[in-house]
């Protein structure tokens, strides 16, 4: 079968032909139906070798759909020809963060070397994909898995941060998306769904606020120091409930704890390298909270493919064959693509 693969430190994702995988006992192998492009995907592959932990060579795609082609040994309940999206960050199912599905804090996935799709194990942008296990599946139904195959990461990503703050968004509320890519521009559409809040939207690329507006954001500004009067102006000067930041340099980590208004949260998404001073006094407001979430739960991937189900979620995706698919990283690196590539083997 044809794969993308990262094999080189430093070089370009390439195309190359490898065998086609089996599932195992217990395994599920989906005939792939749509992978997306993930800028954690860039981040890691321009990790020095030293810092690059995911082995060699890496099939990428860590947000993948597909159809369940062949089941391993003693799986059950599992109809072939079913489409199926697959939950990225795997666990062991047997900790007490797994059985309650937050899978993605998994307290056994380090000791076991258990790794995400992609992101250690092969991952989707391939023509066959094995999934470890069928826990891992949620049915589609009747979604379009190119359209909605970054729900698994752009869209649970985003979800379970402001899930996390939806107590600080009663109506009158205020809350700002700082980046509006394939996660940002998600993030913008969950809170116009979840919230009543005032949704304000900043970025460097006037063609990512514009997709801002047309998402549902109430508010866009260029993403410079200027945006935090503007933005502070917006609230009266009391300073905004949540900002949810899928930037994380310094520059937006500062921008944000600016504009955070006493009891509001700062929630850091991107992987960025920025750090943020807490303590009595660090903050500009009283009583700030500041979380780093990682992926998503099972049961809020379900709510997440509800929430497109019932037109809650539009994903902006540009598509992108197997053989076109280094093209899309290159243009992700660039900052040229709107909303999500997706990969089509
Ligand atoms: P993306 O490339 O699609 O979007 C990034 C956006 O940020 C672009 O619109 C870009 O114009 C904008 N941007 C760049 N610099 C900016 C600045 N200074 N101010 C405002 N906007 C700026 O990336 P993505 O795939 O949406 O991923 C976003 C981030 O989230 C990445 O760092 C990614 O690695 C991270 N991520 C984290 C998790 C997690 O679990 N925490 C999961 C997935 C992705
Ligand atoms: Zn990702």
């Amino acid at each position: 079968m044809r794969a993308l693969q990262y094999r080189t430190i430093g070089q370009p994702p390439e195309v190359v032909e490898i065998d086609t995988p089996e599932p195992g006992p217990g395994q599920v192998r989906l005939k792939v139906t749509a992978s997306g492009v993930c800028h954690s995907d860039e981040f890691i592959m321009s990790l020095p070798e030293n810092e690059y932990i995911y082995g060699l060579p890496l099939t990428l795609g860590h947000e993948g759909a597909g159809v369940v082609d062949r089941v391993g040994e003693g799986v059950q309940y599992i109809e072939e020809g079913t489409p199926m999206a697959v939950y990225g960050p795997w666990g062991c199912g047997l900790c007490y963060e797994c059985s309650s599905g937050r899978e993605n804090y998994c307290r056994n996935a380090g000791k076991f070397g258990i790794a995400p799709p992609g992101l250690g194990a092969p991952g989707a942008m391939a023509e066959y994909l094995i999934v470890d296990s069928p826990r891992h599946l949620l049915p589609l139904g009747e979604l379009d898995p190119v359209q909605n195959v970054s729900l698994t990461d752009a869209g649970l990503t985003p979800y379970h941060a402001i899930k996390g703050s939806l107590e600080k968004l009663p109506s009158g509320a205020t809350a700002v998306v700082i980046g509006v890519g394939g996660l940002g521009h998600v993030a913008v559409q969950i809170l116009r769904a979840m919230t009543a809040a005032t949704v304000v939207a900043l970025d460097i690329d006037e063609a990512k606020l514009n997709l801002a507006t047309d998402v549902g954001a109430h508010y866009t500004f260029p993403s410079e120091p200027g945006a935090v009067d503007l933005v502070r102006d917006l609230t009266g000067g009391r300073g905004v409930d949540a900002v949810f930041d899928f930037v994380t340099i310094q520059a937006t980590l500062d921008m944000g704890q600016a504009m955070v208004g006493s009891q509001g949260d700062q929630v850091l998404v991107g992987v960025g390298a920025g750090t943020l001073p807490v303590g009595l006094g660090a903050t500009a407001a009283w009583e700030t909270s500041i979380r780093a979430p990682y992926w998503g739960s099972r049961p809020e991937l379900f709510e997440v493919l509800d929430l497109a189900r019932g037109g809650g979620l539009n994903v902006h995706t540009e598509v992108f064959s197997l053989e076109e698919a280094p093209a899309a990283y290159e243009k992700l690196k660039n900052n040229q693509l709107l909303g999500r590539a997706v990969v089509v083997p």
